[in-house]
């Protein structure tokens, strides 16, 4: 069976629903992308590499996990840290704003439970997924540790995939980020980056420009998301603009793009072409961005899906 890691953090999630009550869910990037990829492709084991904690919220995020059908042999209860946790509001300008709480996460601690058995047993997937967020939270002495397993499993066969996610306030420096992302990108064989990511980083001002900046690295497959103006993809030496057609009705564009990267990487690996893992994705996207939060609700989003 086909099997995909997502590495990274899942978030508690606070919105406010009136003066007295709050709303709570679960997102974070990795996990987004691997909910997407089930809805959309049961027959693909979507597996989550974590750490969450030993609390209610921790366990009401584990049975989250088991009712998007994720697999969780490999989330990890770490005996005292507690989940990150961020409150999500929009301001009078209509902009969203984000306080996060997760500086102590249990998230944050997940690479010391990646032992040379746990690294073995994650040889057996296709693709390994990581983004620029769990390379931002993981304790810094825990760095080195990570890209030593990255290491083992690319030698094993499993192809690794980075999407840089770039958020400043995760790290010390812009060198830091781009120190780190450099490894990602050299060890990496699949990248999807969006163009705002690299923008900040590199100045980077187009998709064509950030295909011509992955071409430096040894990438076997480049996605580079640019909104709704277009997907730019990078297959050996082929390069095609894919068009994408303009949703009018935006409500909330959190997490466009981890919609996007799930369900695009679902359909390569059920062996579609990219052009119609583009438009799949970028249909996942699309629906994705005219509901509120980072998961839109399961039966609207199957229904758009299946139109
Ligand atoms: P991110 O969410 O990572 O910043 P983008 O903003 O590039 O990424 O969006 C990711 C994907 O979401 C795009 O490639 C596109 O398919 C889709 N998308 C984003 N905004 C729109 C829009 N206004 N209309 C239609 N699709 C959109």
């Amino acid at each position: 069976m086909t099997k995909i890691y997502f590495f990274g953090e899942c978030m508690v999630e606070l919105r406010e629903l009136d003066d007295a009550t709050m709303g709570q869910s679960f997102a974070g990037d990795v996990y987004n992308s691997a909910v997407y990829m089930k809805r959309c492709f049961a027959n693909i084991t979507v597996a989550m590499v974590t750490a969450i904690g030993r609390d209610r919220l921790s366990e009401k995020m584990l049975t989250r996990f088991k009712r998007e059908e994720l697999d969780t042999q490999f989330v990890f209860q770490h005996p005292s840290k507690v989940p990150g946790m961020y409150f999500i509001e929009t301001d009078s300008a209509g902009e969203r704003r984000f306080t996060y709480w997760r500086n102590d996460s249990a998230a944050k601690k997940v690479v010391q439970f990646l032992n040379d058995d746990v690294v073995e047993q994650l040889t057996a997937a296709d693709m390994f997924f990581f983004s620029g967020i769990p390379l931002a939270i993981i304790d810094e002495d825990s760095r080195d540790a990570f890209w030593q397993k990255l290491e083992c499993l690319k030698l094993a066969g499993v192809k690794l995939v980075f999407d840089p996610n770039y958020r400043a306030q995760l790290w010390v420096s812009k060198d830091d980020a781009i120190a780190q992302f450099n490894k990602a990108f050299h060890l990496s064989d699949i990248a999807l980056p969006g163009v705002e990511d690299l923008s900040v980083l590199y100045g980077i001002k187009s998709a064509q420009e950030a295909i011509d900046f992955c071409q430096q690295y040894n990438l076997e497959e480049v996605v580079v998301k640019d909104g709704p103006k277009s997907v730019i993809t990078l297959t050996g030496t082929e390069r095609h603009s894919h068009q994408i057609t303009p949703v009018t009705n935006v409500v909330d564009t959190t997490s466009a793009g981890d919609a996007f990267n799930g369900v695009y990487l679902g359909a390569r690996l059920s062996g579609k072409n990219v052009f119609d893992a583009v438009q799949l994705g970028a249909k996942a996207a699309g629906t994705v961005i005219q509901h509120p939060g980072a998961i839109a609700p399961l039966v609207a989003f199957k229904q758009a899906m299946s139109e």
